[in-house]
């Protein structure tokens, strides 16, 4: 089996991430498998190239090792157009010009065409969702997969039309993510239960690209004492800091400690 641990470089590492990467990297080895790192740093307006040196850093300074090169999606947005142009061929995705101010009033939906060419020969950018109706049409047998040890169905009607390619990054994190977990033949997503409500897109994604499917396992995530998620911006706990506090790799692991069954 092959999982990844895939943090995007939007802020320096924190507990959450050493949990997270324990996850991963721990599966990998009580499956007799490995784990890949990839950089998710296709947002150029977040990420920063100083985080991803951190990246390295930190987790080579908690021991763990993975396979190189390593994959950085900011490399490959070609790949992720191509993906983008193959689902607007197939008429599950239609072009969104309206802006923020606009969506607060009315919801996105497709353009009849004539307007649609207007506003594209006028120049205005757009970004692309998924059309929710026109993949019903599509999708004709039901969307199952593994979550968690669970057997899920994917309710499309419960689905939005959410944005694949946005308008100042021509992707998103759904196309990227499920792009590289086909290319790197990810068989098995370790990841934070923060991203539940992630899947079904991303399960809708693999079958209308005819991509496998992966068998997803979604981790509890490490709260504050408060009860708030940690925050990479809030940087109360980022691995560096520790670090400089004079904890060593293994007690810094130790605090990025939950129950976990799978
Ligand atoms: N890049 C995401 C993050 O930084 C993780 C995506 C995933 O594991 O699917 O949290």
């Amino acid at each position: 089996m092959r999982t990844r641990f895939a943090p995007s470089p939007t802020g320096y590492l924190h507990l959450g991430h050493a949990l997270a990467a324990k996850e991963a990297f721990g599966f990998a080895k009580r499956n007799d498998g490995e784990c890949l790192l990839r950089i998710e740093d296709i947002d150029h307006t977040r990420c920063k190239p100083d985080y991803t040196d951190a990246i390295y850093e930190d987790l080579t300074w908690l021991g763990f090792e993975w396979p190189k090169p390593v994959r950085v999606q900011s490399h490959h947005l070609a790949e992720y157009q191509s993906v983008i142009e193959t689902l607007h061929d197939k008429g599950v995705l239609y072009r969104c010009f309206k802006t923020r101010a606009e969506l607060a009033k009315s919801p996105a939906a497709p353009l009849p065409p004539d307007e649609e060419a207007a506003l594209l020969s006028s120049g205005q950018a757009f970004a692309m969702r998924l059309n929710i109706q026109a993949c019903q049409d599509w999708i004709t047998l039901p969307l199952v997969y593994q979550d968690s040890g669970a057997k899920k169905l994917v309710d499309l009607s419960k689905l939005e039309d959410i944005v694949l390619a946005r308008k100042d990054i021509g992707t998103s994190y759904h196309i990227a993510v499920t792009h590289d977990d086909m290319i790197q033949h990810i068989t098995q997503v370790v990841r934070g239960a923060d991203f539940i409500d992630q899947t079904p897109y991303h399960v809708l994604i693999q079958t209308l690209m005819g991509w496998p499917i992966p068998i997803y396992h979604h981790h509890e995530l490490l709260l504050r004492e408060d009860g708030e998620k940690l925050s990479k911006r809030t940087q109360d706990t980022t691995i560096g800091s520790l670090r400089e506090k004079g904890l060593s790799p293994d007690q810094v692991l130790a605090m990025a400690q939950i129950r976990l069954e799978m």
